[in-house]
């Protein structure tokens, strides 16, 4: 296992991969100001208010979900990205699905003047530039490269950085067909292939099974897992393996992406309705 979880306790490494680039161009164009967009729990949110404050740049979240604006306090990742600074807009479900179009963009320019900004997950081209980094010759070894997959960024570096001999298998945290084509426009290789069993039911859905292999996992390696993407991404690559899915011999090289930001506001979720929590003690 690749550990991008070490780069920071709290804020997945690959978002960190995924703004290097951004920044530095944030900076050449003298932007002041980095607006971003997320849901609540969203580990974007808390990476870009984070390196946003260590790079001097003030930064503002466009948060989905208008009634989140009066308990923003109560949300570890929300409370967090304040305590960086992050300057919140929480809008309704309705508004933000707009969040793509010029008039929009517009507004906000309008309201917060001139800004550098991060598209939602944080992936364009720049953010595939930074991902392509987290392989390097050391893993020239390895048969197989595991990722978990939210927008496609972070697999379309691994992709475009990956040896001919190896093959890229991504494991989709979401339900839809549409990644294949997402990845297409920043993947320049064909070395490989989305693993689409394994998303339990789709964006943040997790069930019992889930969680308890998780704090399995922990027990037995120490390696913390969030819920969202590598706790889904390493449940479907052990399923594989137990089900000879992999050529005898290979060498499996899993990334951890991160998100253990994320573990706090799902074991308050999972307290509410009183079912199975992510154990974080060994
Ligand atoms: C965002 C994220 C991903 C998915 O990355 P994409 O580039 O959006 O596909 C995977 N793992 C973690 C922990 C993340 O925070």
């Amino acid at each position: 296992m690749k550990r991008e979880d070490l780069i920071h306790p709290f804020v997945s490494g690959n978002k960190f991969r995924k703004l290097k680039y951004n920044l530095l161009e944030a900076k050449e164009q003298k932007k002041e100001i980095l607006l971003t967009f997320g849901g609540a729990y969203s580990n974007h949110i808390a990476a870009v208010a984070f390196a946003g404050q260590q790079h001097g740049f003030k930064t503002i979240g466009i948060i989905r979900g208008e009634e989140l604006g009066s308990q923003q306090d109560l949300n570890p990742t929300l409370s967090f990205a304040k305590s960086c600074g992050m300057q919140f807009e929480f809008v309704s479900r309705e508004a933000y699905r707009l969040k793509s179009e010029e008039s929009f963009i517009q507004d906000l320019r309008d309201t917060f003047g001139d800004f550098y900004l991060v598209p939602e997950g944080g992936t364009n081209a720049l953010a595939v530039k930074g991902c392509q980094e987290i392989l390097t010759e050391q893993d020239a070894g390895f048969d197989f490269i595991c990722c978990a997959i939210g927008t496609g960024g972070t697999i379309s570096g691994l992709i475009n950085s990956a040896y001919p001999h190896q093959k890229v298998l991504g494991f989709p945290a979401l339900k839809g067909d549409f990644l294949n084509d997402e990845i297409r426009i920043f993947a320049q290789n064909e070395n490989w292939k989305l693993i689409s069993d394994y998303h339990f039911g789709g964006y943040g859905k997790v069930n019992e099974e889930l969680i308890a292999f998780m704090n399995h996992f922990f027990s037995t390696t120490q390696i913390l897992l969030d819920p969202i993407y590598t706790g889904k991404m390493v449940y479907g690559v052990l399923d594989l393996i137990a089900n000879n899915y992999f050529p005898s011999g290979s060498k499996i090289l899993m990334i951890h992406t991160g998100g253990l930001q994320g573990i706090q506001g799902m074991n308050e979720k999972l307290s509410r309705k009183n079912v199975l929590t992510i154990n974080v003690n060994v």
